[in-house]
């Protein structure tokens, strides 16, 4: 009789199991469900495919992706395991086929689509006499929770599917996102008996974090990639743009600058998607530039670096996707470029993107505010001048006792500056306003700017105006965003989101002590950036005004140049 190591040697040639996966291996094994939460790249496909080597008969996995199912399935061909895959990629007559050789038993594991469940003719297979299934493996089982970023209505079916068989499998859930809601989802919807729950840690500890807001974006990437070539000449790694057409732009202007690149996004042809991404993972190409279509199922171990272009929308896909950096457990860096139209960006994508659209009018909108609701904790992540590490560790709910060190915001050198006095002078500023305000225009006040906004407003009569002349621009969003994050003050969920008061604000005044931190680099530069006029916050805003504008431009030239209709630009389809 083999045992699950002798068979992880056998097929897979690894000589020990990482953490978590025996013991999932185990339960199933013993005809307990399990649940089990593990980072991308920890190894939970083994926890499925090496107990269905040893069930005695057939064991069934749910997954999403074609691309997906089609990797792992070659890969388990390869390893000399009978698999198959049931989806749409396959003719009639394939199809058929598949399932007859299914019928006779020719197969230990089979993908399947979860919209195939439920089909007439894959029921006939799965019902049919002698068919045995002992094992239903659920593979990124946060696709059936509306908490989760990508939910699949047709995940839903499983459990219907389960109801109809003679005799109900094992059932095992795999997924990496382990916040409470997608976790009790998981738990309720695929209805777990018993589970054994096993989650672990979601710290990559061979990971450098880094967030940077530079003016030139570009240009940041241009020397970050020169300097990685000096030191690590040949470092493969991974540029994450938020649009096929950034894309195309970064691409052209790195290759014109001399780099070895290749590209990624669903606008090319399937060939050119397969040629560039071998090139990239067999080392022909050094960086891909992509977009968030790029990576699902991909596992090129030594990615020494991923870069993001822009903001992402939530901070489950940036540790997703950052999260391909380093798979191989030695040193890689993983760095975000912050700018103030990323958030605008993303905004405009949860808003009016085509996501979604199965869904009723009311579930829409409740999945649209979470999504803007985690789209603050990412730009929280981007403004903190904490230790990105614990915020990414906290926002995954682990406790993170551990030291860092290993973050941009943990290497840089900070001084603590206690701002009470100045946070409290921001409350008693929204308070004294007759309406609520964007950050621009409250930053104005504090600063006493003189002008048209703030005269036709009135504004120069609330009891703060001026209260702050000497902070800069900089300094007071930081304050503001740190009381945001310590939950002093609320951005509202509107196209022009304002500042609005919490039931903390009043702690403030009564004591409540706060303190940022501010880069003693930064303080060396602070007498150059004060000489700023204090009109610079309101030419922002009217910058941002201005986006939602350019926003819809820039969809339609897009639609036009590829043929497309407009909406299809900004959905996930498309980008
Ligand atoms: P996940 O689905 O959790 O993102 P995968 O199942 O795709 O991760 O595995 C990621 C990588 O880790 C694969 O290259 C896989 O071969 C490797 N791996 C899995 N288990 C082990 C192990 N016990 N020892 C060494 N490598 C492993
Ligand atoms: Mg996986």
């Amino acid at each position: 009789m083999e045992d699950a190591r002798g068979l992880l040697k056998q097929y897979f040639g690894f000589d020990d199991f990482r953490e978590g996966q025996k013991p999932l291996i185990d339960a199933v094994l013993d005809g307990r469900d399990v649940l089990g939460i593990m980072p991308t790249g920890a190894g939970k496909s083994l926890c499925f495919q090496i107990p269905a080597l040893m069930m005695p008969g057939i064991t069934l996995v749910v997954s999403p992706l074609i691309s997906l199912m089609k990797d792992q399935v070659g890969a388990l061909n390869q390893a000399g395991i009978h698999a198959a895959f049931l989806n749409s990629s396959l003719s009639m007559g394939q199809y058929r086929k598949a399932l007859d050789l299914a019928r006779e038993g020719r197969y230990k594991i089979i993908y399947v689509a979860p919209e195939r469940l439920e089909t007439e003719g894959f029921l006939r297979f799965a019902l049919s006499p002698g068919v045995d299934i002992s094992f239903l493996a659920v593979d990124e089982a946060h696709c059936v929770s509306q908490w989760g970023q990508d939910f699949r209505p047709s995940y839903l079916k499983i459990l219907s599917f389960l109801e109809k068989l003679p005799r109900r499998p094992v059932l095992g859930a795999y997924t990496a996102t382990a916040t409470v809601e997608v976790k009790e989802d998981v738990l309720d919807i695929l209805n777990l008996r018993d589970p054994l729950v096993v989650t672990t840690g979601f710290d990559r500890a061979n990971l450098f974090f880094g967030v940077k807001k530079p003016r030139d974006k570009y240009r940041e990437l241009e020397s970050y990639l020169r300097e990685k070539e000096e030191k690590m000449p040949g470092s493969s790694g991974i540029v994450y743009c938020l649009s096929r057409k950034s894309v195309e732009e970064v691409c052209y202007q790195l290759r014109e600058a001399g780099f070895s690149v290749t590209r990624y996004h669903a606008g090319l042809s399937d060939t050119e998607r397969r040629e560039n991404q071998d090139d990239f993972i067999y080392d022909r190409r050094q960086i891909m530039v992509a977009t968030n279509a790029f990576g699902m199922g991909i596992d090129k171990p030594d990615v020494r670096f991923v870069i993001h272009y822009n903001m992402p929308k939530n901070m489950e896909s940036y540790y997703q996707e950052a999260g391909r950096a380093g798979r191989d457990g030695e040193p890689a860096e993983c760095i975000l470029y912050f700018g103030a139209a990323d958030q605008r960006t993303n905004r405009f994508l949860i808003e009016h993107g085509e996501d979604n659209q199965e869904l009723d009018e009311e579930t829409r909108r409740i999945v649209m505010e979470k999504d803007l609701g985690r789209l603050k904790q990412m730009t929280f992540y981007c403004a903190t001048s904490g230790c990105l590490r614990h915020y990414i560790l906290d926002y995954f709910g682990e406790e993170s006792s551990a030291e860092c060190r290993n973050c941009s915001n943990c290497l840089e050198e900070f001084d603590l500056l206690d701002v009470t006095e100045q946070a409290e002078a921001v409350v008693r500023c929204i308070e004294g306003c007759q309406r609520s305000f964007g950050v621009n225009l409250i930053v104005d006040v504090l600063r006493g700017a003189d002008n048209q906004k703030i005269r036709q407003r009135g504004l120069e009569e609330n009891p703060e105006y001026k209260a702050l002349p000497d902070m800069t621009v900089p300094r007071l969003k930081q304050l503001i965003n740190e009381m945001m994050m310590q939950g002093f003050l609320n951005l509202s969920n509107d196209d022009y989101p304002v500042i609005e008061l919490t039931d903390r604000s009043e702690e403030l005044l009564s004591g409540e002590k706060l303190v940022i931190k501010v880069p003693k680099r930064e303080e060396k530069q602070a007498p150059k950036a004060r000489k700023k006029k204090a009109g610079a916050a309101s030419a922002l805003e009217e910058k941002d005004m201005g986006l939602f504008e350019e926003l819809r431009k820039l969809r339609m030239e897009i639609a036009k140049e590829e043929k497309i209709p407009p909406y299809m630009v900004f959905s996930d389809k498309t980008l």
